[in-house]
């Protein structure tokens, strides 16, 4: 089998951000440039003797970057996760060359409000919608659009991209972003929301006035999460058609 057959590239990492132990940020160049839309997930492969193991992985970086950027959880038992996590600088794996997916900014409803609601590294796909409508805010080309991220982690420092959203939401009206905790104890001095994202799902979603009529709803991340954001919406009247979700892995099954 030749290393990179036809639908891989090889994928060089150029640089590597490690947020916290289990936590960490990748760009890669490659060999032909990758074509896809802010949402989009890329499908990262590497090679164990015999068999290839692939995932799925949201694209942080903006399609107007040259590199491509990732943003992982390290899974202890997991498969690939632990062998992603031994890779530094100038080392290599393999990606497809088609980018995948419908996660991404609903442009056809119309409606001008985006509420992008995500669990820890979910927060990938909303960067790469970020950056690239701050690019195109700064040409003047951007549309009459509002965007609210609410991001949540149990822990402050799992709150990866916290600054570069906060200087986004504090350079642009269009943009707002609302971190929280579930372990405020943890963090002292911790000032941003606590809790469950359910309730602060809610209370914000009210606080700003956006309603079914305007507005479409992402939910991105933990399984739990969306099951539960899903439910409040639909129960606020949201139809099933203006809540996109990307449920990142299937909850193992006990007993
Ligand atoms: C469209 C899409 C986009 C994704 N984007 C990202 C991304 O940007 N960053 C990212 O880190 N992951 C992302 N994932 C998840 C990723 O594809 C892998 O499932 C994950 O990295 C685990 O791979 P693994 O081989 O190490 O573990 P596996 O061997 O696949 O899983 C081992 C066990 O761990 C569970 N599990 C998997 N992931 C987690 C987790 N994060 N926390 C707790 N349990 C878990 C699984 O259910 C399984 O039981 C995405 C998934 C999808 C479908």
């Amino acid at each position: 089998m030749a290393a990179t057959p036809d639908k891989f590239q090889e994928a060089k990492i150029v640089s590597r951000r490690d947020h916290t132990k289990e936590l960490w940020t990748i760009r890669v160049a490659l060999e032909e440039p990758l074509t896809f839309r802010p949402g989009q997930y890329a499908t990262l492969g590497m090679n164990t003797g015999t068999k290839r193991l692939e995932r799925a992985y949201s694209i942080v970086s903006s399609p107007l970057e040259s590199e491509v950027e990732f943003f992982f959880e390290l899974v202890q038992d997991g498969a690939l996760t632990p062998k992603l996590y031994e890779l530094g600088e100038g080392d290599t794996f393999l990606m497809r060359r088609q980018a995948k997916g419908l996660f991404t900014l609903d442009t056809k409803s119309g409606h001008p409000n985006h509420y992008l609601v995500c669990t820890v590294t979910g927060v990938a796909p909303y960067v790469s919608m970020a950056r690239t409508l701050a690019w195109e805010a700064e040409r003047g080309t951007l549309p009459g659009i509002r965007l609210v991220v609410l991001h949540a982690a149990s822990r402050s420092w799992e709150l990866a991209y916290h600054d570069e959203l906060t200087h986004l939401a504090q350079t642009f009206p269009w943009i707002e972003y609302i971190p929280m905790v579930s372990r405020p104890w943890e963090h002292t001095g911790w000032r941003g929301e606590v809790g469950r994202v359910e309730d602060v799902l809610r209370k914000h979603l009210d606080a700003r006035g956006f309603d079914p009529a305007t507005t479409t709803a992402y939910v991105c991340g933990h399984p739990t999460m969306i099951e539960n954001a899903k439910g409040i919406l639909q129960r606020r009247g949201f139809n099933k058609e203006f809540v996109r979700e990307e449920v990142y892995w299937v909850p193992k099954k006990h007993g």
